[in-house]
C-alpha cells in the first residue's frame, strides 16, 4: 500500500516533519496547491500549529480531510464553526506546553521583580564600578493574582506558591478543587494583586480584558505578566500606564502584533520582553515530534 500523504499548513519543526515522514509522505504549505487533485482528495489528516491555525483558503484545497493536529495550545486561530461545517476534528499538543509555560511566567515574575535583565547589564557594561545598583522588589510574601486557572494557570500557581507567594485567581467559573481564593471581579483581583498574571486564552471572549480600569486597580506598584495572547491586553492602556507610572512595570512574552510588536515598548525601561517562546525548549520540541506523529499514525490508523 501506497504512503498517505499528511498535509502540513503552515512551517512546522524539522524534527517534528521527518518523525512524521518515518510513515507518511508530509506535504509542506507551499507544496499542497501543485499536488495532482486526486492525491489532495486523498488527504484526511493534517498537521498545523497554535500560530499558523487553518487558513480556509488551505482546507478549500483538502476536500476530505478529517483531522487537524495542532501544535500548541491555543485555539484563537481557528474557526470552529467553519472546521464543523468542513467535518473536521481538532486536536492539540496542549498538555505537552504548560509546564514551560508555567515555568516561563514563573521566571517572568522574578526577573520583572528583580530587574534582571538590567542587572546583568549593569555588570556588562561596566556602571558597577561606579554605581550602585538599587534596591528592587522581594517576590516572596507578595500576593500573585493568577488569571485563567486551566493548565497552564495552575502550574503558575502551584510552582509560586512554592516561592511563598500568595494566590488568588480569577476565572469566569470557580474551580471547587483549587486550594486558592477565587476572585469573581477582574479589578478586584488586580487590586489584591503585587504581581497580575495572564493566563487565559485569547479569542472575542478575553479581548482586551486587561484594560485601563484593571491596570490602575493593579497600581503603582504592581507588575503585569503576559504569557497568555497579546490580544487579551489593551496594549494603548498598557504602554500609557508603563509610561505614567499607573502600574511598575510588566513583563510579556506575547503581543497583538507578533512578530512587530508596537515599538513603543522597546523605549521603556520598566518592561521586560520575550519574543512568545514560553513554551519553546529543546525538551519540548523532542516531544512535540512524537506525540504529533503519535496523533496523526493513529488518525491515519497506522497505529
Ligand atoms: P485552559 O483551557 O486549560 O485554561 C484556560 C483557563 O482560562 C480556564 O481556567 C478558564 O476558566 C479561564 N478562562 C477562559 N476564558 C476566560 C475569561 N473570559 N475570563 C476569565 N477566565 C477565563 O488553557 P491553558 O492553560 O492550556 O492555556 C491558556 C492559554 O495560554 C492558551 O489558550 C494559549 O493562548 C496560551 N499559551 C501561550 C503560550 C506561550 O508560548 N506564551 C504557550 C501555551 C499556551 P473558565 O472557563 O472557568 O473561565
Amino acid at each position: 500500500m501506497s504512503r498517505p500523504d499528511v498535509a502540513f499548513l503552515g512551517f512546522m519543526m524539522e524534527t517534528v516533519v521527518t518523525q512524521v515522514a518515518e510513515f507518511s509522505t508530509p506535504v509542506l504549505v507551499d507544496d499542497i496547491s501543485a499536488l495532482p487533485p486526486e492525491r489532495r482528495a486523498a488527504i484526511t489528516c493534517a498537521v498545523t500549529s497554535a500560530f499558523n491555525g487553518a487558513r480556509p483558503e488551505l482546507l478549500d484545497l483538502l476536500p476530505n480531510l478529517t483531522h487537524i493536529v495542532s501544535a500548541g495550545a491555543g485555539h484563537d486561530r481557528f474557526d470552529f464553526d467553519d472546521l464543523r461545517a468542513r467535518g473536521i476534528t481538532l486536536t492539540d499538543t496542549g498538555h505537552l506546553v504548560s509546564s514551560d509555560t508555567a515555568e516561563m511566567a514563573v521566571m517572568l515574575v522574578l526577573a520583572i521583580a528583580r530587574d534582571l535583565v538590567r542587572a546583568d547589564d549593569h555588570v556588562r557594561s561596566g556602571r558597577w564600578s561606579n554605581a550602585h545598583f538599587g534596591h528592587r522588589t522581594r517576590v516572596a510574601g507578595k500576593t500573585a493574582g493568577i488569571v485563567g486557572l486551566g493548565r497552564i494557570g495552575r502550574l503558575i500557581a502551584e510552582r509560586l506558591t512554592g516561592l511563598g507567594v500568595k494566590i488568588v485567581y480569577h476565572t469566569r467559573t470557580p474551580k471547587p478543587d483549587a486550594p486558592w481564593p477565587h476572585e469573581s471581579n477582574l479589578e478586584e483581583l488586580a487590586a489584591r494583586s503585587d504581581f497580575l498574571v495572564a493566563a487565559v486564552p485569547g479569542g472575542a471572549a478575553t479581548r482586551g480584558m486587561f484594560d485601563m480600569a484593571v491596570l490602575r486597580a493593579l497600581g503603582p506598584r504592581g507588575y503585569f505578566v503576559n504569557v497568555s495572547r497579546g490580544s487579551v491586553v489593551d496594549e494603548e492602556a498598557l504602554i500609557a500606564a508603563l509610561t505614567e507610572g499607573t502600574i511598575a512595570g510588566a513583563a510579556l512574552d506575547v503581543f497583538e502584533n507578533e512578530p512587530r510588536p508596537d515599538p513603543r515598548f522597546t523605549q521603556l525601561p520598566n518592561v521586560l520582553l520575550t519574543p512568545h517562546v514560553a513554551s519553546i525548549t529543546e525538551d519540548y520540541a523532542a516531544e512535540l515530534a512524537a506525540d504529533i506523529s503519535r496523533q496523526v499514525a493513529a488518525n491515519l490508523g497506522i497505529v
